[in-house]
């Protein structure tokens, strides 16, 4: 019992180098603006934030920061900003 742990501590070790084997299919998050914590959340494909700006524009610096600090652990579809989707079309 004790060992067949230790051999998954040693298997944790060597997948938490490899942040690619990780797509977060969904997550809440708060994060700490300049100025004030907002709500992020990425659901069924949908990013959203709960600062002025994102209400706007459906994109903000937040959900581009977390894009970028996540970048290899989300799906494609959740790195394409809406903007650039039009651009694309
Ligand atoms: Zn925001």
């Amino acid at each position: 019992m004790r060992s067949s742990l230790i051999g998954k501590i040693e298997k944790a070790k060597g997948y938490a180098q490899e942040p690619d084997r990780v797509t977060f299919s969904g997550l809440t998050a708060v994060f700490r603006g300049k100025n004030d914590d907002h709500e992020l959340s990425y659901a069924n494909g949908k990013w959203h934030c709960t600062c002025n700006f994102f209400s706007q524009w459906q994109i903000c610096s937040h959900t581009m920061a977390l894009q970028q600090i996540l970048s290899d652990m989300l799906p494609k579809e959740a790195l394409v900003a809406p903007m650039e989707a039009q651009l694309v079309e």
